[in-house]
């Protein structure tokens, strides 16, 4: 028998993944109901929360979300934490099929003494801070410097990086949270900023363009390596990042006129594994090299920069134990999207696969989800009887006296905050 009514599909999570599996699923099905619940009053996760202020270019897929965000047969439910507002079975009581969006927030701690400690924080922390994410409001972080550490070699410790070492005018334009770009501002002392790895060069996840564009605003100050031979087995991607780590390194570029007048440099320091944080500010790190012996960090060889104190960030990714959802991430590996043993409930994202994957890649894995609830669609296979009323979850909502932040709501935010951003005064440069 064919359905009286329009499937009615719920996404938990209004991120990179649930607007592009609503966008997907609307393709296959444009005559679906989709409500999109979102735990902040505005939506796009991480494209707002964790992509760096001066990767405007990156954040363009709003546009997308936006597109899907107006049809008339979706609703943005923001300001509804499923999992407080709302229950997983509230929920699955109303939709034909849930999809779970949710991302992967929380910190893998990295098991070693000292990491509570002032002054040490995750790169998530750090990042939320300078992105103005709601979580951060109280995050205080003291950038009196002269250096600080990030561990880890990917994108994010980039991203950490140029942030610290920018020079604050330049961030201006951006949309950076404005009491980030004030203490930056104003207070910022960090002269250098290290990336140190576990691993080697070739072990290195940043990409080339990230590294460029740190090249471009600081000077680098980094050991010579060379791993040359190694290079013949690296792909295409790789043996460019090896050609430009290897460009910078033992390349101390401070005979430049600039550089003299602007102390400040990066660089990366291999092979090394924190074991300690020590409450010590003239020796607050404690570094295991390969052979296990430990030793304190490395210091740059630029006289310029003397080391007393430092601010260390450490670059996390996260874990899955901070939701109050039973379900964590990883949980849809190898099943296109659908979760083992539960019926019409479905996982996208980074709470599919693990906090690992460009945005590119979550468009691609929302849609293999998309397709998974179209075919199921299809097949009838759905959590409700498709002739079935189902009751309205907003209804719901107004029982329970929530305010639900709409579309309209949030594009109302959005103006106010694109408004603020054009009256803001320009900031002071840094030296
Ligand atoms: P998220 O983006 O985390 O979205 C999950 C959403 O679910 C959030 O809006 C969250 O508030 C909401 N939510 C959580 N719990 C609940 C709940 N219980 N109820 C309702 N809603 C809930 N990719 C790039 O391509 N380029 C970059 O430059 C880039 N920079 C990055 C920088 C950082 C620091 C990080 C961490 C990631 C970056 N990425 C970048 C990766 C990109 O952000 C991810 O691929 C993408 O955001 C993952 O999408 P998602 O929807 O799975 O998760």
């Amino acid at each position: 028998a064919s359905p009286s009514r329009p499937p009615r599909v719920a996404i938990v999570g209004g991120g990179p993944s649930g607007f592009y599996v609503a966008h997907f699923l609307l393709k296959a099905h444009p005559e679906a109901r989709v409500d999109i619940f979102e735990k902040y009053p505005v939506p796009y996760g991480l494209v707002r929360y964790g992509v760096a202020p001066d990767h405007p270019e990156v954040k363009n897929c709003i546009n997308q979300f936006e597109a899907t965000a107006a049809l008339p047969n979706v609703r943005l439910f923001g300001n509804v934490h499923v999992g407080n507002d709302l229950s997983l079975a509230d929920v699955r009581a109303r939709y034909d099929a849930v999809v779970l969006s949710y991302g992967a927030a929380g910190d893998r701690p990295l098991n070693i003494p000292g990491e509570d400690l002032q002054g040490v924080m995750s790169a998530r922390e750090f990042v939320a801070w300078y992105n103005g994410d709601p979580a951060a409001a109280a995050t205080d972080i003291d950038l009196r410097g002269p250096q600080a550490v990030v561990f880890g070699m990917g994108n994010v410790a980039l991203d950490v990086a140029r942030i610290l070492l920018y020079n604050p005018a330049e961030l201006a334009s951006t949309d950076i949270s404005t009491r980030a770009l004030s203490k930056l501002a104003d207070q910022n002392g960090i002269q250098a900023v290290r990336i140190v790895g576990r691993r080697g060069p070739l072990e290195v996840t940043c990409t080339v363009k990230e590294l460029r564009e740190l090249k471009k605003l600081v000077p680098t100050d980094m050991d010579f390596f060379d791993y040359t031979t190694a290079w013949i087995d690296a792909n295409r991607p790789r043996r460019r990042t090896l050609m430009l780590l290897q460009e910078l390194a033992g390349k101390a570029e401070h005979t430049d006129a600039a550089a003299a007048a602007t102390p400040r440099a990066w660089g990366f320091d291999f092979n090394l594994a924190p074991e300690e944080f020590l409450p010590d500010p003239d020796d607050p790190v404690r570094i295991l090299n390969a052979n296990n012996s430990s030793l304190p960090l490395p210091s740059m060889s630029s006289e310029a920069i003397i080391f007393t104190k430092m601010v260390r960030a450490h670059v996390k990714l996260a874990d899955d134990r901070h939701t109050s959802l039973p379900f964590h991430h990883s949980i849809g590996s190898g099943l296109s999207g659908r979760i083992k043993d539960q019926p019409h409930l479905y996982c996208s994202g980074w709470i599919k696969n693990g906090p690992i994957g460009t945005i590119a890649i979550t468009m691609a894995d929302a849609q293999d989800t998309a397709q998974s609830i179209a075919q199921d669609l299809e097949l009838q296979l759905t959590n409700l009887d498709p002739s079935d009323d189902c009751a309205d979850v907003a209804e719901l909502l107004r029982r329970r006296k929530k305010t639900v932040v709409d579309y309209a709501g949030w594009q109302r935010i959005r103006d106010t905050e694109l408004s603020t951003v054009r009256s803001m005064p320009a900031h002071s440069r840094r030296v």
